[in-house]
Formats: structure tokens, C-alpha cells, sequence
């Protein structure tokens, strides 16, 4: 009798052991989708550039772009 509860016991653990598996292999894909979602983050910063005069960063959209350097509304060499 006292093996038969053992037994079922072992047989408990294994069940809670399995669920345990596919609780943390479920949650894996939705660490990723997290992580993936972080990206378009840190592209944005990608798109921002630094001014070659005084080092002020900007967006790329603000910045002014001569002969493949960027300069700031203050230091484009036009100005000067
Ligand atoms: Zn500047």
C-alpha cells in the first residue's frame, strides 16, 4: 500500500514538474515579443545625429547634412 502512494506521489511530482516546463516555455515567446517591441525604441535614437561643430545632438530630420557631415541650425557652413 505504501508503495502505491509513493508511486502516486511520483507521479504527482512528474505532473507538477511537467506543468512547470510548459509554463516557462510559454512564457519565453512572450519575452521576446517584449524585447522585439524594445527595438523600434532604440532605432529612433539611431536617427538622431551629432553636429560637427559643437556636438549638439539632433533628429535627423532637424539636422543640416554637408558633404556628409552634420551640422546644427547655428553652425551650417553657410552661415558662415
Ligand atoms: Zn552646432
Amino acid at each position: 500500500m505504501a508503495r502505491i502512494i509513493f508511486f502516486l506521489l511520483l507521479a504527482v511530482l512528474a505532473y507538477m514538474l511537467l506543468k512547470r516546463i510548459a509554463a516557462s516555455s510559454r512564457q519565453a515567446p512572450g519575452e521576446d515579443t517584449s524585447t522585439r517591441e524594445r527595438f523600434p525604441a532604440s532605432a529612433k535614437d539611431e536617427d538622431t545625429v551629432r553636429c560637427e561643430e559643437c556636438g549638439v545632438y539632433m533628429p535627423r530630420s532637424e539636422a543640416l547634412m554637408t558633404q556628409g557631415k552634420f551640422y546644427c541650425d547655428t553652425h551650417r557652413p553657410k552661415a558662415h
